[in-house]
């Protein structure tokens, strides 16, 4: 199953590969959990393919399917750490075997926003004047740390997030976790991890009742919810996350869009708290919120943080 995105971007290459006018160097970028990896591979099957056409059948596509495929290579890092300049002298030198059972040669360079500045100036002379055999393909998640004389030799490709739709289709979710499409932001990559993530719900219940009460009048709701979210300080991110989003809902709910919300199965606690705070207070909390990352940075502990950010929330309510 792919995005119609993904979609987009195979049928730019198929009909490439059709007409003969395949490019020599592109970088496909977008954001992680987008599925550019399977979606190289793809094309990958569509370039080698013996018939054009991915057909699955015949020897093109079966050996870049069991990565047997001699004109065919994948640079990748795996730990995601710097892509080792040895691996991109190897390829420099790999180029110039010429093809033996395809028309072209294919690379495929993984996570390529983690070459350094000695790995693509290794490799910058064969991206300049590549043999006319040869095929690049870049993906990386931005272009910020790619050189100039790359990015102007190659055709760019981007990756867009999933629909909402798409992401239902490819991973079906029983109706208590169907937030979760909503809280992966368009990446199938998130909702994979969220729809495995045995926590996750337990620390979305906690900090949306711990947050409710907050905005009640029990006094002790604010001892509570510094309790919980100290106890669960490993998680700090998801717990400003789900503040961020469940905000946001209380903000949708005000301005007569609760069909928006993320949290659709909360709906009752999103009405309770938007009964107690005006928009304008709900809005200067949601700010509050995004600003705790930066909080905890200046704090440089995570208990003080959370703290400040608490008594914040129930100061403005
Ligand atoms: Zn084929």
């Amino acid at each position: 199953m792919f995005s119609s995105s993904q979609k987009k971007l195979i049928s730019h290459f198929e009909s490439c590969v059709k007409s003969g006018t395949l490019r020599q160097s592109y970088i496909i970028k977008g954001e992680t959990g987008l599925g550019k990896k399977t979606a190289a591979k793809k094309i990958a099957e569509y370039i080698m393919c013996e018939n054009h056409s991915a057909c699955g059948k015949c020897g093109g596509c079966l050996s870049v399917k069991t990565g047997a495929h001699p004109d065919y290579a994948i640079i990748s890092n795996e730990d995601k750490k710097v892509i080792a300049v040895d691996k991109l002298r190897a390829m420099k030198k790999d180029v110039f075997t010429k093809p033996i059972m395809s028309k072209y040669r294919l690379f495929i360079i993984e996570n390529a926003h983690l070459m350094d500045a000695p790995g693509q100036n290794a490799i910058l002379k064969i991206i300049e004047e590549p043999p006319s055999y040869a095929v690049f393909i870049f993906i990386c998640d931005n272009l910020n740390s790619i050189l100039p004389t790359i990015i102007s030799r190659s055709h760019i490709l981007d990756l867009e997030k999933w629909s909402s739709e798409d992401l239902k289709i490819a991973l079906p979710l029983p109706k208590d976790k169907e937030y979760m499409y909503s809280y992966s932001m368009g990446s199938i990559g998130s909702l994979k991890e969220l729809s495995q993530d045995e926590e996750f719900a337990d620390l979305r219940n906690g900090v949306i009742k711990t947050f409710v009460d907050l905005m009640g009048t029990n006094e002790l709701s604010l001892y509570d919810a510094i309790d919980f979210w100290l106890l669960n300080a490993e998680n700090k991110e998801k717990l400003i996350e789900i503040l961020i989003l469940f905000l946001r809902d209380v903000m949708l709910f005000k301005t007569s869009l609760p069909n928006l919300v993320a949290n659709s199965d909360k709906l009752k606690e999103i009405q309770a708290v938007s009964q107690k705070i005006t928009l304008n207070k709900a809005f200067e909390m949601l700010q509050l919120a995004n600003d705790a990352p930066k909080m905890m940075g200046k704090y440089g502990n995570f208990k003080m943080a959370a703290q400040t950010l608490l008594i914040q929330l129930s100061g403005v309510h």
